[in-house]
């Protein structure tokens, strides 16, 4: 299975893809998770990320196109993969189709405008891991720390309510296009994002046919 999740910031994508990583056995590749390790990491693709990233714009077309080319090369995408947050621009989903990468199906998880902003303002990250809670949604069991590893959360910098009116914003004029894009070729399917993540799960393999 090659898949494609196409969904604005905060609608749930990231933690969908873990879910059908889990589900198909194939990994799940975020392109926010990439970028954020380098900025960690004091790379020199981190360095550029970290100047778009902090003003909720998109990364250069050339430079995630060269970043994905290296990702998808590897040996654990032979057998499919669950890319989120890749194509976001028409340029990126041109430059997926000129590969000979085929990919079998586009899901957009639908959330309307409100519901993201009221999701992304009360998001927490693990800074370690990279696994989401929220403060009201999906609650850590002990306050501030991490499932998962024991990390301490934070909020995501770009998830101060400024930049999260500027993704959005990103979102409806460079990446809400890919949705025609991808319908005109029959390749699109659409789950409704729902309150709970694992109705949204439900919605989301019922949409591909699970
Ligand atoms: P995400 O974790 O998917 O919300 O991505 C966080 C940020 O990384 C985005 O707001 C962009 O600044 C950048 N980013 C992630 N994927 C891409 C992409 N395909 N093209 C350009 N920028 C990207």
């Amino acid at each position: 299975m090659k898949l494609i999740l196409l969904a604005a910031p905060g609608a749930g994508k990231g933690t969908q893809a873990e879910k059908l990583c889990e589900h198909f056995g194939i990994p799940s590749i975020s392109t926010g998770a990439i970028l954020r390790k380098n900025i960690k990491d004091g790379t020199e693709l981190g360095k550029i990320a970290k100047t778009y990233i902090d003003d909720g714009k998109l990364i250069p077309d050339d430079i995630m196109i060269k970043v994905m080319d290296a990702r998808l090369a590897e040996d654990d995408c032979k057998n499919g993969f669950i890319l989120d947050g890749f194509p976001r621009t028409l340029a990126q989903a041109e430059k997926l189709d000129e590969s000979d990468i085929k990919i079998d199906y586009v899901l957009n998880i639908d959330v309307p405008d409100e519901v993201i902003i009221d999701r992304l303002s009360g998001r927490l990250e693990c800074p370690k891991c990279g696994t989401t809670f929220h403060i009201e949604h999906r609650k850590p069991k002990v306050d501030g720390i991490c499932d998962n590893c024991g990390g301490k959360l934070t909020c995501r910098e770009d998830d101060k309510p400024e930049t999260v009116k500027s993704r959005l914003n990103v979102y409806h004029t460079q990446t809400e296009p890919l949705i025609e894009y991808y319908a005109s070729k029959g390749m699109l399917r659409t789950a409704k994002g729902q309150n709970e993540i694992a109705d949204t799960t439900v919605e989301v393999l019922k949409a591909l046919g699970e």
